[in-house]
């Protein structure tokens, strides 16, 4: 398989780089993502997810947000030979031909803005381009995943969706409670995307997507990123690569397989499947993927050609 080239929708490192942890350039430190794995690993876009930690919230959910936005630039400007900020449509003309691979700063949730719909203004200011509408609690935004309500979108959350749209940022899911996807999908103009989440028909869990999300997402153009935790694959600590291609396999069964992309959710997990260790390891998954009968151009589709047409799609 030489013509695959991976765009992943989701990792957490930049969370060891703002604490210190890791430079993220060499597998030597630990972890699971990092420069020399992600180029052996054939990736030409990465997004980088400013996560929000729980503790943070909600007080401190900006000022948070904000230091994880500028540890992230500081990685991109201290390794500017070898990665650069993904901003706007034409920046994908530089994938996958450019030597450099593309980064593009997502926020893992709204409570980056607080109530403030300025700050998504401001953010996008600051070279944000996805951001995930809540964590698993819930915001001023909307219910995440992990509360008992069914509400939708608040009056602030509509809001949210239509100026996200107008300043082609792309809205994330993964994460939302099912109320809110639905709320989402009607309100957003531009397709939509789960970042990091898998499907709930083999694996019920509320942070997956039911085949009737996985139908509507994908009619709208959207995609979601398979997530590589094993508790999202399986329900339990272990998986293996068998199980990322089952849940690509129903996904693209359900819902087209130009609804299928990846989203590993690398150091955001506190163990992978087997084989698929870090982001040097996609080459595995494509095997996988060819042995289990999946052409050479829906392996293209899947690893990176679908992320394009929709990322060509929802930037500016
Ligand atoms: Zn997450």
């Amino acid at each position: 398989m030489e013509s695959y080239w991976v765009i992943d929708g989701h990792c957490d490192s930049i969370l060891d780089y703002l604490d210190g942890k890791r430079s993220l350039t060499s597998p030597q430190e630990g972890g699971q993502w990092d420069l020399e794995r992600a180029q052996e690993g054939k990736v030409i876009l990465q997004f980088l997810a400013a996560y929000i930690e729980s503790q943070y919230k909600p007080e401190r959910g900006t000022l948070r947000g904000l230091e994880l936005i500028h540890a992230a630039h500081r990685f991109i400007q201290s390794n500017s030979e070898k990665v650069f900020l993904i901003k706007q449509r034409e920046d994908l003309d530089r994938l996958p031909s450019g030597s450099k691979m593309g980064c593009l700063l997502s926020v893992e949730g709204g409570e980056i803005i607080g109530n403030s719909l300025f700050l998504l203004d401001i953010i996008y200011e600051l070279g944000v381009r996805a951001m995930g509408l809540t964590w698993n609690q819930r915001n001023a935004i909307a219910d995440g995943a992990g509360e008992k309500t069914q509400s939708s979108l608040t009056q602030f959350g509509e809001n949210v969706i239509l100026r996200m749209n107008e300043l082609g940022m792309i809205i994330d899911v993964s994460h939302l409670n099912e109320a809110g996807f639905w709320h989402v999908l009607e309100l957003s103009s531009q397709p939509v995307l789960a970042s990091h989440s898998c499907a709930y028909a083999l694996c019920p869990h509320p942070r997956n997507l039911t085949d009737e999300q996985l139908k509507a997402l994908s009619r709208q153009g959207g995609i979601v990123g398979v997530n590589f935790y094993p508790q999202f694959l399986t329900q339990e600590a272990e998986a293996g690569l068998q199980d990322v291609v089952r849940h690509i396999r129903h996904i693209a069964e359900v819902a087209g397989v130009e609804a299928v992309g990846l989203g590993s959710d690398f150091d955001g997990i506190e163990n992978t499947p087997k084989g698929l260790e870090g982001a040097n390891k996609y080459d595995a998954l494509v095997q996988a993927l060819s042995d289990s009968g999946f052409s050479q151009t829906e392996i293209e589709k899947i690893t990176h050609r679908n992320f394009m047409r929709f990322l060509s799609t929802v930037l500016k």
